[in-house]
């Protein structure tokens, strides 16, 4: 936890942290479930950097290490990919597409829908929403633990508020998430715990101040080498995360934010006691500086060895609270989705075919195009990106539309960066699949976040190693595809003095919530799910 919020916050660390201790597997079922999901942290990256942790990483690594989880899904986005850590469910079933849809029969002129809002509101918009886990359409683990512990509570506490929210599913206690310069939530009814001001006033604080270079260790700075970023972007690879007094945005974008995360979390841990009474508690943390530092200069970097060298020690500080606590829990670690680096610094590391798209891949440039083309009126095409969910204009005839569907997926087909263009109905046709994620067809992998209610008339897949980002100047790298970069996350099972091994056999995230009901006894009916109890974890065999 960083230095200055350790001070901050003193008062609710009245006890000292004390060294991790070895402690023997406790007899009982962990009385707090600790569920932290790291925002883009591939499995690629887990791989690389594993030798080099030392501090809550290299404990919890200890563990039970999936180090083929999967994503199993096409929509790699951070909300699909939250949706299944705690519902044991695909984005097929959780109703979560992507972070956002279109809806041309919402009524009102912004047709983009926010995951976790309440587009239903008047006078919101996708933007300016009100917040709400109204689409999510399953429960979580929390709301099960609720339903059969009355005493059992579920805190989110995230760098996102759509991570808390699918986290947290419907019935959190409490659900805190960063909105920009604090912590905030929606909820309302229970008094605002004390820590959550203390912290807010430490992070204004920090702010307001400059912040220096990260000091790197010898393997980041072997990784220090200044890239050039075509599509308008500023090179990247050799920055060591100084920011400018007042920079929120370089705040969120730096380990800072994840270590006010985890100090908050803390913070609540002891306020309410949590794994402190007679039944479960669940405590879901997302830290989001993972996936801003991703976006902002790639993974391959000196800045993403600095953003996961301190993501290792923030965690290790925060296991040493809960362990100086006494508190009997468990502990699961994975992500959201992967990520990739950016193609020009990959072109020169054996990958070279790695390309930006083509700004006429764009659904409004080709959408342009095809109406003329056609004889129609209109944008024809709808959707944010040429990878992903894209939606025929509603106003347009019904034979139109079929006209310009099929000279959209012709199109598409067509290009040299295109991999594979499937329509709603075909995907319909396919069952959402089961068994190994790692074979799953790229049609599969589309059904496994495909719901027709929110879903876009065709999917478009760029080819492997193509990143669907033209313009740098904001972003120059991303997630969001069916290849395996992106799908391919870490899963690791933690409880004190269990020690497990390296599992090769793939899993699911799906499978988290499973394994987690059975290490605390909670049974989940056959095929309530779509995920499996995993036994490793839990050291005997699987209870449902
Ligand atoms: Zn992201």
């Amino acid at each position: 936890m960083r230095k200055f919020l350790l001070a901050a916050t003193a008062a609710l660390f009245a006890q000292p942290l004390a060294a991790t201790p070895p402690l023997p597997v406790p007899p009982q079922p962990p009385k707090l479930l600790v569920v932290i999901a790291v925002d883009q942290f591939s499995a690629n990256l887990f791989d690389e950097y594993r030798p080099q942790w030392t501090g809550g990483l290299a404990r919890l690594a200890t563990g039970t290490v999936f180090r083929n989880g999967y994503q199993s899904h096409a929509a790699t986005e951070t909300c699909p990919g939250h949706s299944t850590l705690l519902t044991g469910d695909h984005p097929a079933r959780t109703g979560i597409i992507s972070n956002v849809w279109i809806d041309q029969k919402v009524g009102r002129s912004d047709i983009s829908v926010y995951c976790v809002e309440d587009e239903s509101v008047p006078g919101t918009s996708s933007t300016a929403y009100k917040l709400s886990p109204r689409h999510l359409l399953v429960p979580t683990l929390g709301e099960l633990m609720k339903k059969k512990w009355l005493g059992s509570r579920t805190v989110a506490v995230a760098g996102k508020d759509r991570a808390a929210i699918m986290m947290g599913g419907h019935t959190p206690d409490q659900r805190w998430y960063w909105t920009g310069t604090r912590f905030q939530t929606d909820l309302t009814g229970s008094p605002v715990p004390a820590v959550v001001p203390k912290v807010n006033a430490a992070v204004t604080a920090a702010i307001a101040q400059a912040r220096d270079p990260l000091q790197p260790t010898p393997f980041c700075q072997s990784k220090a080498r200044e890239v050039p970023i075509e599509g308008g972007g500023k090179p990247v690879g050799a920055g060591r995360l100084a920011r400018k007094a007042g920079d929120a945005n370089a705040f969120r974008a730096s380990p800072e934010i994840d270590g006010d995360t985890l100090a908050l979390a803390a913070g609540l841990v002891d306020e309410l006691k949590l794994g402190r009474g007679s039944d479960p508690d669940l405590l879901a943390i997302s830290l989001s500086a993972t996936d801003y530092v991703g976006h902002t200069y790639g993974t391959e970097g000196e800045e993403m060895c600095l953003q996961l060298t301190e993501l290792d020690r923030e965690i290790g500080d925060f296991l040493k609270v809960l362990d100086s606590r006494g508190i009997n829990y468990a502990v699961a670690l994975t992500a959201d989705h992967g990520g990739k680096d950016v193609p020009e610094r990959e072109r020169t590391a054996g990958v070279p075919n790695a390309a930006r798209v083509r700004a006429d891949l764009s659904p409004a440039t080709m959408g342009k195009a095809l109406v003329a083309k056609l004889g129609l009126t209109g944008p024809g095409l709808l959707g944010s990106s040429p990878q992903g969910d894209i939606y025929l204009d509603a106003h347009l005839k019904p034979r139109d539309r079929t006209r310009l569907l099929n000279a959209a997926v012709a199109a598409y087909k067509a290009d040299p960066q295109v991999a594979a263009v499937f329509t709603a109905a075909q995907i319909a046709r396919v069952p959402v699949p089961t068994g190994d994620p790692v074979n799953w067809t790229l049609i599969q992998r589309a059904r496994a976040s495909f719901y027709a209610p929110r879903s876009g008339d065709f999917v478009v897949f760029l080819k492997k190693d193509i990143t669907p980002i033209a313009n740098t100047t904001s972003y120059v790298s991303t997630h969001g595809s069916p290849w395996d970069y992106d799908r391919r996350v870490p899963i690791l099972f933690w409880r004190p003095g269990f020690v497990g091994t390296t599992v090769e056999r793939p899993a699911e995230t799906t499978d988290i919530m499973p394994t987690l009901a059975s290490m605390i006894g909670l049974a989940v009916q056959p095929g309530s799910v779509d995920g499996h109890c995993l036994p490793e974890p839990l050291g005997t065999a699987c209870t449902h």
